[in-house]
């Protein structure tokens, strides 16, 4: 059995005065819920996991360096994410790839040393709208698992997130069928690398405009075990009800 995971992704929103949000959602879920992760700015990071200790909120990076210390200014290391109490890191999000050429070799290699400090990795992968429509979203998601996914990859270790890049804070979403049909296709592209026993316990989240009232819908499908929410993570009332749509899926 997959625990089934909600996951929020701040990207670079929220000062201190935003984790009240955090202690507002944490009143909300019960350890018998879907796990639940909020990924704030590395700023946050410590303070949250001080106001969240004892509650069912984990908390989660969204970058590290491959490296675990140097001379690389304005970086941080998985092992100075850990140190603050996380326990997650999201790698290779779209908006990394893109906007500091983050290639899937450089994921593995962050993947590879999230996982040397003891941290699960949330590797991010999905297409463009202009791959969706020339056909090619099933070859670039085969090919950024396979570039990004190190061997080792287990469910212990690793979380996949299908992004559509067309569908990150645009309000759009694919229908239910192109999502069964990307997240059946990653969940056999594990089975047949790590083999049916390791690639079935890795857990695959959807991503892209993720809200209160197309939650339900979206986790009917079977490969799919969460959800990775960029702007409707931001406010407990709208994360909350997503949490709840996942725990009763
Ligand atoms: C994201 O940033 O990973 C994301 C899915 O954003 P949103 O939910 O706002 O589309």
């Amino acid at each position: 059995m997959r625990r089934k995971l909600a996951a929020g992704n701040w990207k670079m929103n929220g000062t201190a005065d935003a984790l009240s949000e955090l202690v507002e959602l944490a009143k909300h879920v019960n350890p018998s819920d879907a796990e639940t992760l909020i990924c704030p700015p590395a700023p946050l990071l410590y303070l949250a996991c001080e106001k969240l200790r004892g509650t069912a909120i984990a908390i989660g990076a969204q970058d590290c360096h491959i490296e675990a210390s140097g001379a690389y200014t304005g970086d941080i290391s998985a092992p100075m994410v850990a140190d603050t109490g996380a326990t997650y890191v999201i790698l290779g999000h779209s908006e990394r790839r893109d906007a500091h050429a983050e290639t899937s070799a450089d994921i593995a290699a962050k993947t590879r040393a999230a996982w040397g400090a003891g941290l699960t990795a949330i590797i991010c992968i999905g297409e463009s709208g202009a791959d969706r429509e020339a056909d090619k979203t099933l070859d670039i998601i085969a090919a950024q698992l396979a570039g990004s996914v190190p061997d080792n990859a287990s469910g212990e270790n690793t979380v996949i997130a299908y992004e559509p890049i067309w569908a990150i804070g645009t309000g759009k979403t694919p229908t239910l069928d192109q999502i069964v049909e990307v997240h059946d296709f990653i969940r056999a592209r594990l089975n047949d690398r790590f083999g049916q026993e390791t690639g079935d316990t890795i857990r695959l989240l959807y991503g892209g405009s993720v809200k209160p009232d197309n939650a339900a819908e979206i986790f009917t499908a079977e490969n799919v075990d969460g959800a990775l929410v960029g702007g409707a993570s931001l406010k407990a009332a709208d994360f909350a009800p997503i949490i709840k749509a996942l725990s009763q899926a």
